[in-house]
Order: C-alpha cells, then sequence, then structure tokens
C-alpha cells in the first residue's frame, strides 16, 4: 500500500515525487516510456529559470536524478484503469495491480495528429511530430512544418540547423507563437510562410515527395514539393484511462480547483493532462509541488 501513486514522470509528475518523498510518504512513481515527457521531444527551453537555454532531455535528467536518494519507487508500466475501493485507490497496468491512498495524475498530453491522406501511411518516412527525434535525418532538405503555435514556430527555427529550407504553413494569415518566437522565425532567411492554408493531402511513394495545399480564403489548391512534413497542430490530453470517473471536461482535459483536487476525494491531477490556461514546463512544475503538498495533507486528515 503506497501513500500516493503518481501515474507519468514528467516534470509534473517528477515534481509531486520530490515533494511527497520529502514529507516521508512512501511514494510510487509510474511511467511508461523514459522519464521527462514532453521535455524529451524538446529542443530548447529558454524559459525555466536558471537556464538560459538547456536541452529538453538534459533538464529531464536533472529533474529526475534526484527522487532516487529520496526512496521513490520507479514503476515501468502504462496504467489502463484505475479504481475505487472504499477510501483505497486501485491502480492497473497490463500485469500489475498497485493500491495507493491516493493518486496523482500526471499523464500529460500527445500531440494532435492532420487527419490527412497520407499522415499515417508516411508516418515516420518523411512525417514527423518531433524535430529534436528526427530533424538531423533531413540535412538539405526542403521541410513543411504544420502549425502557428509556439512549438511550430519553435521547431521551425530549430529545423533550420539541418534543412535547406523550412516553410511553416499556418490556416490563418497571423501566428499564435510568443511575440519572440515569432521575431526569430520571421527574421531567420531560411524560414518561409504560407499563410490561410492548410495541408490536404502528403504525398509520396514510401517517402514523402510533396504535399497538396489549399488556400482557404481563395479555395485554390496546389502542389509542393517537400523532403519532409513536421506537424505541430496542438495537443489532446491522455486521460482516456480515466474516461469513466466523471473527472473530465467535454474535451478530455482533467478539471482540478486551485489545490488540485478533482471532483474524487484523494484523486489529483497536474500538468498538462488538466484543464489550465498554460501549458509548460513551470506551470506543470508548480502544480506537482501543490499536489505532493496536498496529499500529505490528506493523508494527515483521513488515514
Ligand atoms: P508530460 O511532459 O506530457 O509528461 C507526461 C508523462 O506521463 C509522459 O512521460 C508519459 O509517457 C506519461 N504517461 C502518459 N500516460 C501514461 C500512462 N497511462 N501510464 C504511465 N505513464 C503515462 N514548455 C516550456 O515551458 N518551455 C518550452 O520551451 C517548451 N517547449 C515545448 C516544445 C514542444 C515541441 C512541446 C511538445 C512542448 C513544449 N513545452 C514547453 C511544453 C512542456 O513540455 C509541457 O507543458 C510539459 O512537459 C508538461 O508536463 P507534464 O508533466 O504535465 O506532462
Ligand atoms: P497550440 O498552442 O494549441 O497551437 C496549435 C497550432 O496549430 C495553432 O496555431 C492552430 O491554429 C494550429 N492548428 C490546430 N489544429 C489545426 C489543424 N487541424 N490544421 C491546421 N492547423 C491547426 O499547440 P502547441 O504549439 O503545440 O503548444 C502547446 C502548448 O505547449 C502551449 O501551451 C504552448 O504555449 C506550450 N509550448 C511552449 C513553448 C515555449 O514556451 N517556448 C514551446 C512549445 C510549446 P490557430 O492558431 O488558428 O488556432
Amino acid at each position: 500500500m503506497y501513500d500516493t501513486i503518481i501515474i507519468g514522470a514528467g516534470p509534473a509528475g517528477i515534481t509531486a515525487a520530490l515533494y511527497a518523498a520529502r514529507s516521508n510518504l512512501k511514494v510510487a512513481l509510474i511511467e511508461r516510456g523514459i522519464p521527462g515527457g514532453q521535455m524529451n521531444n524538446t529542443s530548447d527551453i529558454e524559459n525555466y529559470p536558471g537556464y538560459t537555454n538547456i536541452s529538453g532531455p538534459e533538464l529531464a535528467e536533472k529533474m529526475f536524478e534526484p527522487l532516487e536518494n529520496l526512496g521513490v519507487e520507479h514503476l515501468f508500466g502504462a496504467v489502463e484503469k484505475i479504481e475505487q475501493q472504499g477510501t483505497i485507490k486501485k491502480v492497473y497496468t497490463e500485469d500489475d495491480v498497485f493500491e495507493s491512498k491516493t493518486l496523482i495524475i500526471a499523464t500529460g498530453a500527445f500531440h494532435r495528429h492532420l487527419g490527412v491522406p497520407g499522415e499515417e501511411e508516411l508516418n515516420s518516412r518523411g512525417v514527423s511530430y518531433c524535430a529534436v527525434c528526427d530533424g538531423a535525418f533531413f540535412r538539405d532538405e526542403d521541410l513543411l512544418v504544420v502549425g502557428g503555435g509556439d512549438s511550430a514556430v519553435e521547431e521551425a527555427v530549430f529545423l533550420t540547423r539541418f534543412a535547406k529550407t523550412v516553410t511553416i504553413i499556418h490556416r490563418r494569415n497571423e501566428l499564435r507563437a510568443q511575440k519572440l518566437l515569432q521575431d526569430r522565425a520571421f527574421a531567420n532567411e531560411k524560414i518561409h510562410f504560407i499563410w490561410d492554408s492548410v495541408v490536404q493531402e502528403i504525398k509520396g511513394d514510401n517517402r514523402v515527395q510533396s504535399v497538396v495545399v489549399e488556400n482557404v480564403k481563395t479555395g485554390e489548391v496546389s502542389e509542393h514539393e517537400f523532403g519532409g512534413v513536421f506537424i505541430y497542430v496542438g495537443l489532446d490530453p491522455v486521460s482516456e484511462f480515466v474516461k469513466d470517473l466523471g473527472i473530465t471536461n467535454e474535451s478530455g482535459w482533467i478539471v482540478t480547483d486551485h489545490h488540485m483536487k478533482t471532483a474524487i476525494s484523494g484523486i489529483y491531477a497536474i500538468g498538462d493532462v488538466r484543464e489550465k490556461d498554460l501549458r509548460q514546463v513551470t506551470t506543470a512544475v508548480g502544480d506537482g509541488a501543490i499536489a505532493g503538498q496536498e496529499v500529505y495533507k490528506y493523508i494527515t486528515e483521513n488515514c
């Protein structure tokens, strides 16, 4: 029986584990992949206090390292189901069942797909969702980046380290990304833009060769040659496994109060998976600290 089980070892889950363990609680941190979450797919993090620039994987390693000495049990597995039995919470992975007095859900968010013809067929054959993982395979290529948010613009700038040119296609004529990132992209000679346009189809025999584009204002359709397509059109919550618990909103984001409490007593949600305005490493870490303290209070008062 654990005092708390934290599901997901991104920055939110890691911080919750740190705070809970420092309150001397028995803590398990269950992760299905590499600790660090989305930070592992991030080239440069420039807005985490204390670092002017650090690579995502390096920050992930630095955050995770201290947990071992604090006695946090790191369990590998994908959580498939949660059940409440009285006040006990049961957590099911494919192979095991764990019991805990409290639960912290920190499963984050996952890149959305475009849903156009060719996208799935050419996935990993020129279609990518991770510039930091795949960028180096596209030396001297002409690349297309889809989206107008922080991810698209930041990763487009990163891709210019390898690519001949990087074209950002956005469905409006104005980017959503932070001003500083926009300015960096506009100033980069390798970056071009296709405005007011969407991808209709990604084409290629075994590898991406071209992309069919529609201008949403004029209806004009054109085909452009690209060696790779990087898709950054936003995020969906990773909350499928809790959809029957009644703690999510209509889009699947988990609803909490400012103590990170969900509608179920003893279950907390933190980081990107939570309904919130700003999804960042800093806000994930802040959520994690609050939940780590809250489980300590809950256990002191209820168990
Ligand atoms: P995540 O980082 O998503 O971690 C969730 C973890 O839960 C993952 O490791 C996942 O494997 C695990 N998990 C999910 N489901 C299960 C399950 N069922 N069982 C077990 N484990 C599970 N933010 C910044 O502040 N600065 C930046 O420069 C920045 N750049 C970014 C660039 C990109 C390309 C992207 C995609 C995001 C960027 N962000 C940036 C946002 C930032 O990475 C996220 O806000 C942050 O990682 C959210 O942390 P989290 O812990 O809530 O979730
Ligand atoms: P986002 O902010 O939701 O932006 C998604 C972009 O994709 C938007 O420009 C959107 O267009 C476009 N889009 C959505 N669906 C589309 C579709 N079907 N076809 C074409 N375009 C589509 O997502 P994100 O950029 O991945 O960022 C996610 C979170 O991580 C944000 O909170 C962000 O701030 C954070 N993040 C931060 C940093 C940083 O701080 N440096 C870096 C990366 C990410 P519209 O603009 O028209 O809606």
